[in-house]
């Protein structure tokens, strides 16, 4: 399984729009050196989790082409996990269609999305949309993969229930996480079920701010894994990564070398754009 990380920041991206912190003073100074788009992952160039703004430019610039994207599972409506502007120009009108799996409230929103642009029809782009709620699970009718949607705890705003996913491909089984705090109780029951080659956990807060509910830091992160650990889930050689890292416009934002050297000795790895991994 190819995993490759299109976007690896949070809600902010990093740099921001109009900030003139010295993190990000820095990342223009250094022509894009070390910059985060929203976090995203493309697996197999065949399944896209997130739509954040920018990926297609984020895709250009790493040398890889979307077109062969054939299932997009969106966690959330929040505006870093889906663009409706990048999906109203999703131009993928012959050809296979673009199944979309999301929760009830991002098909309730595709009406105001629209006001983005008003030749966004999805039917007309080939997008069909699946809704998922936590527990659900989607066979793939060729048996290519399959998808549990489980819950995530996090905004809820409007009534949505924010989703992770657990995507198994061929043998191979990833769990992704943004955006989520720490497992509600029948997500854990759930992911103890499973044992898993990748773990993709947002690790949003990191070094910058205790967060366990909505998003995690440091702490529960690491927290976290120990009990994967614990309750053997991880495959020998399985691959556990930080994503979904948060920039705050105070310019203190530790560098991808600094949250490197506070994960590495943990066995963890820290996405970046444009990280590649094969697991
Ligand atoms: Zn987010
Ligand atoms: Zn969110
Ligand atoms: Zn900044």
């Amino acid at each position: 399984m190819e995993l490759v990380f299109l976007g690896s920041g949070g809600g902010e991206l990093w740099p921001s729009a109009f900030c003139d912190c010295d993190a990000c003073r820095r990342c223009v100074q250094e022509h894009g050196e070390g910059l985060r788009i929203g976090s995203c992952l493309l697996v197999d160039r065949t399944y896209l989790f997130d739509l954040p703004p920018g990926v297609n430019v984020s895709a250009i610039r790493h040398g890889v082409s979307l077109a062969g994207v054939r299932h997009l599972f969106i966690t959330h409506s929040h505006q870093d996990h889906l663009d409706p502007c990048v999906l109203a120009a999703a131009g993928r009108v012959d050809g296979p269609p673009l199944q979309v799996h999301c929760n009830k409230r991002v098909i309730d929103l595709l009406p105001a999305y629209q006001q983005f642009n008003r030749f966004f029809d999805p039917q007309k782009l080939n997008l069909h949309f699946r809704t998922m709620q936590p527990l659900d699970v989607h066979d793939d009718e060729g048996g290519a993969f399959s998808l549990t949607a489980l819950a995530a705890s996090h905004d809820t705003t409007g009534g949505e229930q924010p989703l992770i996913f657990i995507l198994s491909v061929a043998g191979k089984t990833l769990l992704y996480a943004c955006d989520t705090g720490w497992p509600p109780e029948d997500s854990w029951r759930e992911i103890c079920r499973w044992r898993f080659d990748a773990v993709v956990l947002e690790c949003t807060c990191h070094q910058l701010m205790e967060c366990r509910s909505g998003h995690l830091s440091t702490g529960p992160f690491l927290e976290l894994k120990a009990l994967f650990e614990q309750h053997g889930l991880l495959k020998p050689g399985a691959r556990f990564i930080a994503q979904h890292i948060l920039h705050v416009h105070r310019g203190d934002d530790p560098s991808a070398e600094e949250l490197d050297a506070v994960f590495a000795p943990h066995g963890v790895d820290v996405a970046s754009d444009g990280m590649i991994l094969n697991i």
